[in-house]
């Protein structure tokens, strides 16, 4: 193994972070850190057609909320800042370095000019395609001698520079994942280096740059495997050593079965954070898209990921996106929370949803969130679940009728209880000393315990499942008007059933 470990990633800035960028991501990081070494954010933007902007603050910014913090590269602090003495990490910023390394790879005739227009190359794609020949440059521009080739340079005459790949050579790497995997160079195109536009490939950006940040392993989607043969030669060429590859196993849609898609808006990170999963939930999650621990444990912090990530235990086979194990972690992150960093959480969500803690009591709101909390699978449902308590709930008659009764005897249960809830003094609303009030009253109406509680809740909530009516009626218990707030509610059920 290297000596000194130098993990990257390496997002193009072409749209939000996806949840397989964030894996990648995890991974590096987790592989650095265990074996102290750095882990580096590199910005792959020579794709300027394909940049999207406000993806670079994305990236940047979901780095910070999951605080994955990369020791060198870009990195947020009330904007966009930069460390590390191998920048600048924004490939667009390196653009002479790669002009430079293209041009000693022409000095030493591994390189070329190419001068085909693009009519020439649509032909040659159209006859080879015609021939059932794979698509590939034919080399035409080799051919030029040392004084056409400056002739035209003079003229400024469009160009790339491509790769010369000479056939019949073996190209071999082993990768972490995959084992060793080989190709001949025949099945690779001259590819271009630099572009028309002066820009670099991304194959060439790449292997530039993980040379010169010294960087020791490679860690990405294996959509990139069938490129690493490109980058092998690129390493030849250069006469570089090469680093170690570990080509990620994909994440698979559990609907389709197939990849999950990378533009989708919905696997993008900030979808994610924005229907309140909590980061530690998500990372923990996506740890186990495409590895595994040696033990049976399934909670880990991110500590602990550190102290039990190895490169050995990653899988080859496609990981299902399964968001059931996505909410299970982010229950289990919801309970964990101690109810001041509850409420901190939830705050923004009740205000979407037109609550505004501040108008209330914090004994209130935080035993409204401390009741939810164990149910919670999503900051963002917390709305829906409590609107009950803020204002009037609306629901349809029937709900009110439990089980196999009637109408009549849940309108005289409702009544009595009605009576019996107005003799009682209103600070005896709480929990404990209700419940077993209620409790006895039903007992010496000899009424049936379901047929006053269902009603009760219903009543209450307007909803079909919630929390019990003894633990709603105590957080009820802690308003002025808490008395009047249930005495009307279970007046609004009476009349329902008239
Ligand atoms: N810029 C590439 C991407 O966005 C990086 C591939 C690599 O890690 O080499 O996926």
């Amino acid at each position: 193994m290297p000596k000194d470990i130098r993990t990257r990633f390496a997002p193009s800035p072409t749209g939000m972070l996806h949840i397989g960028g964030l894996r990648t991501a995890l991974y590096e990081y987790l592989w650095a850190r265990k074996n102290n070494g750095k882990f580096i954010l590199r910005i792959e933007d020579t794709d300027v057609k394909r940049s999207v902007a406000g993806s670079l603050e994305n990236i940047v910014q979901i780095f910070d909320e999951f605080k994955l913090t990369a020791d060198e590269g870009p990195y947020w602090d009330n904007g966009i800042k930069e460390r590390g003495d191998y920048g600048p990490y924004l490939q667009s910023k390196r653009l002479d370095l790669y002009k430079q390394h293209a041009h000693q790879l022409v000095a030493k005739g591994a390189a070329y000019h190419c001068f085909c227009s693009e009519e020439r190359l649509k032909r040659l794609r159209e006859d080879q395609q015609a021939k059932k020949q794979p698509p590939k440059y034919d080399k035409h521009c080799l051919n030029l001698s040392a004084s056409e080739v400056k002739a035209k340079l003079e003229q400024s005459e469009g160009h790339v520079i491509r790769l010369n790949v000479k056939p019949g050579e073996k190209i071999g790497f082993e990768d972490v994942i995959h084992g060793k995997i080989e190709i001949m160079s025949d099945e690779v195109d001259d590819q271009i280096l630099i572009k028309s536009d002066s820009y670099p490939t991304y194959h060439l950006a790449v292997v530039v740059d993980d040379y010169l940040m010294k960087i020791s392993h490679v860690i990405r989607a294996d959509e990139w495997i069938s490129s690493t043969p490109k980058h092998i030669l690129l390493y030849r060429a250069f006469g570089w050593e090469l680093p170690v590859f570990v080509h990620l196993p994909p994440i698979l849609s559990k609907v389709t079965g197939k990849k999950l898609a990378k533009r989708e808006g919905e696997v993008s990170v900030r979808s994610f954070l924005d229907k309140g999963y909590l980061p530690e939930a998500i990372l923990n999650f996506i740890a186990f898209q495409g590895w595994n621990p040696k033990s049976t444990q399934e909670v880990f912090n991110l500590r602990e990921l550190v102290q039990e990530f190895s490169l050995e235990k990653l899988n080859k086979s496609g990981a299902i996106f399964d968001l059931d194990k996505l909410d299970w972690y982010n229950s289990h992150y919801i309970r964990d929370l101690d109810i001041s960093e509850l409420t901190a959480k939830l705050t923004p969500y009740l205000k979407q949803a037109d609550i505004n803690p501040e108008n209330y009591s914090q004994e209130f709101i935080q035993k409204i969130l401390a009741l939810e909390q164990a149910r919670l699978k999503k900051l963002s449902e917390i709305g829906e679940r409590v609107r009950y308590f803020f204002e009037d709930p609306s629901y349809e008659q029937g709900l009110l009728i439990w089980k196999k009764s009637t109408k009549e005897s849940i309108l005289k249960s409702l009544e009595s209880l009605q009576v019996f809830l107005q003799s009682l003094p209103s600070n005896k609303f709480k929990k404990n000393n209700l419940e077993d009030q209620i409790k006895k009253f039903i007992q010496d109406r000899g009424l049936k315990t379901g047929e006053v509680l269902w009603p009760l809740r219903v009543a209450l909530t307007g909803l079909e499942a919630s929390p019990g009516p003894f633990e709603i009626m105590d957080v009820f218990g802690v308003l002025e008007n808490g008395k009047e707030i249930i005495l009307k509610r279970v007046n609004t059920a009476i009349e329902k059933l008239f």
